[in-house]
């Protein structure tokens, strides 16, 4: 109650779907006695739903390994009492070699090398502190980002054996990230994942041939965890699942696999108010009434996270066009209505034009509105963030990880 009064938005999160949808993602990879274990990708504050709720739910839904890009959110988790007899814990992006390996070891977490100085540096702070660093051998199977390529590895082995054989490091992992494991039906991606996993297999195959077979492989994310059992090997990592969605909408919104959604986005009306016909909305007049009608006041904005490209249009200069903005589910009289955003999302806030008279609709300043919760889709009243990311051009990813603080989490 307070936050609604003093905070006009509110993001809230259902720790319960959380924590079922791990369930879920467990139960894809043969339930907690499968060799397979999971990790539950808590990177990115949890996709913005709140690191040590998410990561506690994760755990309690049957994850046994928690996920991070960043080493400070990895830190912070052991920090706030997520110890080692707890999870293991995986960091995998370093800011160069100036990245906190020393605290990283001594805290029990594991690391990522991707590079030759990246080995060097884990190498030099173990030394340093005298405790062996557990490593996992990150190789670019197809993806273009981290990792070593083929032509890089022999001389990352040479060293990964020498460190490994002197009890500096100790090499137990090694694993890969998937480009287009979200689009199983489009046949040159299906393709292309072959290519990665048999590249990773080959990598497998050069650690084995070195003397130093890798005691936990993975690849799989989302995707691959719900829908290519065959690459669960002894770990997979979803993120996006976690949070009930699927990596693709096309993959199906609600998720045919039973995954929830876990935030809601709600809000409280500011202004409603009556407007006249051809009224402006908003600036740069991107958007014109078409009737007499009431608009309704968002107070979110692209200061919250809100996409600016989420913005509605009905005129370009002197034309028609029809580009609706994000949607907004409303209780109206006639029972939930979903309308779009009308103009441009500004910083604070943004507007609705409700196509008619707020009294005819009972719409008042005040109401809590919803832009994105569990559901089907925005054409049954229940709009999604995946309806967001479609209106703002982009992916629920991004429609979550750009929610700023200012709107607070709550727990339920
Ligand atoms: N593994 C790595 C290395 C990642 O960067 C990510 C997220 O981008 C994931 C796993 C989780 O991916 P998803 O959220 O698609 O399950």
């Amino acid at each position: 109650e307070a936050a609604r009064r003093q905070y006009p938005a509110q993001a809230i999160v259902d720790l319960r779907a959380l924590r079922d949808n791990m369930r879920h993602l467990v139960d894809m990879v043969g339930g907690s006695d499968s060799p397979t274990a999971v990790m539950g990708v808590v990177k990115a504050d949890a996709y913005g739903h709140g690191l040590l709720p998410a990561a506690l739910a994760a755990l309690a839904g049957g994850a046994t390994w928690l996920g991070t890009a960043q080493s400070h959110e990895a830190l912070l988790l052991r920090r706030l009492g997520i110890g080692a007899d707890r999870c293991r814990i995986l960091t995998w992006v370093y800011n160069g070699t100036a990245a906190p390996f020393d605290e990283l070891i001594d805290n029990d977490i594991d690391v990522s090398v991707g590079s030759l100085p990246g080995i060097d540096a884990v190498a030099a702070a173990a030394r340093e502190l005298g405790k062996p660093a557990r490593v996992h051998v990150k190789v670019d199977s197809g993806f273009g980002r981290n990792g070593f390529t083929p032509e890089g590895f022999e001389a990352a082995l040479a060293k990964l054996v020498a460190l490994g054989k002197e009890g500096t490091i100790e090499i137990v992992g090694q694993w890969s990230h998937l480009a287009v494991a979200d689009s199983p039906d489009v046949p040159e991606f299906v393709a292309s994942t072959q290519r990665q996993i048999d590249n990773f297999n080959e990598f497998t195959k050069r650690m084995e041939q070195a003397g130093i077979p890798p005691k936990i492989r993975h690849l799989a994310n989302t995707a691959a965890t719900l829908d290519r059992p065959e690459i669960h090997f002894d770990l997979t990592r979803p993120g996006i699942g976690l949070y009930g969605y699927e990596p693709d909408p096309a993959m199906g919104t609600p998720s045919k696999y039973g995954l929830k959604p876990a935030m809601r986005l709600v809000a409280q009306l500011g202004t409603v108010k009556g407007v006249e016909v051809g009224h402006g909305i908003s600036y740069g007049r991107t958007y014109l009434t078409e009737e007499g009608t009431s608009t309704a006041i968002v107070p979110l904005g692209y200061a919250d996270g809100i996409h600016r490209s989420a913005s509605g249009f009905n005129i370009d200069g002197a034309k028609h066009v029809s580009k609706p903005g994000g949607p907004v589910r409303v209780m109206t009289k006639q029972g939930p209505k979903v309308f779009h955003v009308s103009g441009r999302v500004c910083m604070d806030q943004f507007i609705l034009d409700l196509h008619g008279s707020a009294a005819e609709l009972g719409v008042a300043e005040g109401d809590t509105v919803l832009l994105f919760g569990p559901g089907r889709g925005e054409e049954f009243g229940e709009p999604t963030a995946d309806d967001w990311a479609r209106a703002a051009g982009t992916i629920s990813y991004e429609v979550f990880t750009c929610l700023r603080n200012r709107i607070p989490r709550l727990y339920e």
